[in-house]
This record gives C-alpha cells, sequence and structure tokens, in this order.
C-alpha cells in the first residue's frame, strides 16, 4: 500500500479538493498565529501553478454542527490572499448548490475556499451523505492536514472513498517521512526524549518506543509516577496514582530489554508552580513539587543526546511556561539543536517549548500534529492516511 504524492498526479485543468488545516488560533477575529496558514501554501501554491481548479476545505474551533459567526473562516481567506498575492473565492458554504456553482465556474488556477467544515455535524459524525455531497465538486482529492489525520470525519476519511485520483500534498508528505520511514527505521542510536504532564497520554507512545528506541530518556511531571512506582520519594509532585502499576509493569519489563529507560536524577522543586525560584535537590522533601530536571539530569540526558543518530521528542522535562522551571526543557531544545542526529519533534507544546528557545530551525522536523503524531509514532493507523492508499 502506498500514498501519493500531489506531485504524481495529474491535476491540471481538474477541480482538485485540498484537505488543509486551517485550524488558527483566533482573538476578536483576527488570526493570533498564521503558521498553519503558512504551512499550507506550498501545496497550494503548487496546485495553482499546475492550472488546478482548487477548493480549499478546513475546520476551525469546535462549532459543534452550527453556524458560529466567530469561527468564520473570511479572516483566514484575507491571509491566504495576502500570502499567495491571488484572489480568493470564498463560499459561506462548504456544501450545497452555491458551493456546486461556484466550483463549476472555476477557472485553472483559481481558488475557492469553502466555509468551516465544522458548521456541519455531518463533519465530525463522518455522514456519508455529508461526505458525498463534499465529494461532489471535485475530481482529485488532496489532504494536506495531517493535524486530523487520526479523526476519521467526512472530510479526512468519508469523502475519501469516492475518489479514484487521491493523494498527499507536501505537509502530509513531510509527516510522513519524519514520523513514519525515519522513525520506523531509524539510524542508531535512536533515541527517545519523553515528557510532558500525564503518564496516561503517553503510555502508548512509550511503550511502541521501549522496543524501537535504543534508550528511552523521561522528563516532565510523568517523571514522578515513574519515581514513585520505583519508590522514591516525590513530595507533592503530579503523580497519577491510577498509573502507578503500569509504570511498575514498565519498569519490570526493562530486565527482558535491550532499552535503557533514564530517569531524573536530580529535580528543581518548589511549593508550587506560582514560586518565584526553584531549589536544586537529589532527593524531593515532603511539601515540595517537582518542576523541572536538575542539572546533573541535563547532562545526563544531553549526553545521551548528544551521542544519538536519531532522536524523537515529545513532552517538556518541566514547567516550561514559567522562567525558574523552563531551563531543563531550553537545554534539551540546545542538545537537540547541536546534534548531528535526525531530530523530530512532536506535540502542541514541545513545538511552542521549542519557538521559546530560538532553535526551532535547528531540528529536523516538528509535527503539525499533536494527536496525530503521537498516534503514528505509536503504530497506530492513522484513518486519514489510509484512506488515501492505492
Ligand atoms: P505536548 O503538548 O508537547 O505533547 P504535554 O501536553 O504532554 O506536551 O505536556 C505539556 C505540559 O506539561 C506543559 O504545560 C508543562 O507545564 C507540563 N509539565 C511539564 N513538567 C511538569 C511538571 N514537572 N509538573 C507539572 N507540569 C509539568
Ligand atoms: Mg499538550
Amino acid at each position: 500500500m502506498a500514498v501519493r504524492f500531489i506531485e504524481d498526479l495529474d491535476i491540471s485543468g481538474k477541480r482538485t479538493f485540498i484537505r488543509v488545516d486551517f485550524n488558527v488560533p483566533m482573538d476578536k477575529g483576527q488570526i493570533v498565529d498564521d503558521t498553519r496558514v503558512r504551512a499550507a501554501l506550498p501545496t497550494i501554491r503548487h496546485a495553482v501553478s499546475r492550472g488546478a481548479r482548487v477548493i480549499l476545505a478546513s475546520h476551525l474551533g469546535r462549532p459543534r454542527g452550527k453556524v458560529n459567526e466567530s469561527m468564520r473562516l473570511e479572516a483566514v481567506g484575507a491571509k491566504l490572499a495576502e500570502l499567495l498575492e491571488l484572489e480568493i473565492i470564498a463560499s459561506n458554504e462548504c456544501v450545497g448548490d452555491g458551493v456546486r456553482k461556484l466550483a463549476q465556474d472555476l477557472r485553472d488556477g483559481q481558488i475557492l475556499l469553502l466555509e468551516n467544515l465544522r458548521f456541519h455535524e455531518g463533519e465530525t459524525k463522518n455522514d456519508p451523505a455529508f461526505a458525498e455531497k463534499l465529494a461532489r465538486v471535485a475530481e482529485i482529492y488532496i489532504n494536506d492536514a495531517f493535524g486530523t489525520a487520526h479523526r476519521a470525519h467526512a472530510s479526512t476519511q468519508g469523502m475519501v472513498s469516492h475518489f479514484k485520483e487521491k493523494g498527499a500534498g507536501y505537509l502530509v508528505r513531510k509527516e510522513l517521512r519524519f514520523l513514519g520511514e525515519t522513525l520506523r527505521e531509524p539510524k542508531r542510536p535512536f533515541v527517545a526524549l519523553l515528557g510532558g504532564a500525564k503518564v496516561s497520554d503517553k503510555i502508548g507512545v512509550i511503550s511502541s518506543l521501549l522496543s524501537k528506541a535504543d534508550s528511552v530518556i523521561i522528563g516532565g511531571a510523568m517523571a514522578y509516577t515513574f519515581l514513585k512506582a520505583r519508590g522514591d520519594s516525590v513530595g507533592r509532585s503530579l503523580v497519577e496514582a491510577d498509573r502507578l502499576r503500569v509504570a511498575r509493569e514498565v519498569l519490570d519489563s526493562l530486565g527482558d530489554r535491550k532499552v535503557d529507560l533514564l530517569l531524573p536524577v536530580d529535580h528543581v522543586v518548589a511549593d508550587d508552580m506560582d514560586a518565584a525560584e526553584g531549589q536544586v535537590v537529589e532527593h524531593i522533601p515532603d511539601g515540595k513539587m517537582g518542576l523541572d530536571i536538575g542539572p546533573e539530569t541535563v547532562k545526563l540526558y544531553a549526553e545521551r543526546i548528544a551521542s544519538a543518530r536519531t532522536v524523537f521528542w515529545n513532552g517538556p522535562m518541566g514547567v516550561f511556561e514559567k522562567d525558574p522551571f523552563a531551563a531543563g526543557t531550553m537545554a534539551m531544545a540546545r542538545a537537540l539543536a547541536d546534534s548531528k542526529a535526525v531530530s523530530v519533534v512532536g506535540g502542541g507544546d514541545s513545538a511552542a517549548a521549542l519557538q521559546k528557545s530560538g532553535l526551532a530551525d535547528k531540528v529536523s522536523h516538528i509535527s503539525t500534529g499533536g494527536g496525530a503524531s503521537l498516534e503514528f509514532v505509536e503504530g497506530k493507523d492513522l484513518p486519514g492516511i489510509v484512506a488515501l492508499e492505492v
């Protein structure tokens, strides 16, 4: 099974439906961050340059099946027109006779932007009738919205079966390359650096990486559930009581595995997240919370990353949003930037941390999909990708 790429399809003069991810953060009708609009440009530019009749569709926010004036794609259309320096024909609907007429009238190289897909509940419900209506207006289907590829929605899955000609855009192809090919057959040593808030969010990916990686390094709040499971004192650090068992099972399984699992050897602690500063400790005292990895841990982890040829990073090492607890995460960003390894970063907060470090352009790939990238790395099939296979 293979996924074709937009460059391999003959889209010239064809009505080409491109599912993009224009789910940008909005505030009072303004786009707060246009990264996702910019990320879609290579695919759109390619389609226009080939003379395709481009039909763009996306969701924005969670309107839950109803029209929500604050979630219209109007501002996105304006931004797109500005970035492409092209006219964008906007529709205030995503299905129906009006859309059909606009699609029919499209000339080669013109762009039609449909209204927010989630104004119809058929989108997230993957309603076959809604999917058929979406599909009706186009001859070719392209998915370039990796962030929603783990959802079986009408625009990512249901409508795709109506197309013979289908494929991935540039963004999806890049994700498939780095999260798929690179991590499936990694150059070794392969080091996985995992952190963030919850073991429960990440246990799938941890388990899967324990059998693929040479080293699995754990930081963030997640580390405390593992440390407690091992019998260490963790004070008032965040611990998921209902995950202690699974954490213990992971630790017990290590004897039979080739992988090294690294846990923090020191910590930055404070009374709570709002503290103005933290203290470095080896053992967490009663009443204190672990909020970042300590300097010895940073050294240990950075050395491991320096010797890697492939690194996957998901989840911050501490409460990086607060300066007193950002050092561990920033040091890992630096380690990644300095390493010669192929480096892949997934996760919304991890991407934000990397942006904060100013080193984002030093890693090989930052995934645009939070949930989707974790599920993919975990080895799960993503409905939006499976639907593209021919
Ligand atoms: P990602 O979005 O990259 O997958 P997560 O959502 O799993 O990452 O985790 C990010 C959150 O974890 C951040 O908001 C960060 O403040 C929090 N976090 C990291 N370490 C700790 C800690 N020691 N205690 C409390 N929260 C933490
Ligand atoms: Mg997150």
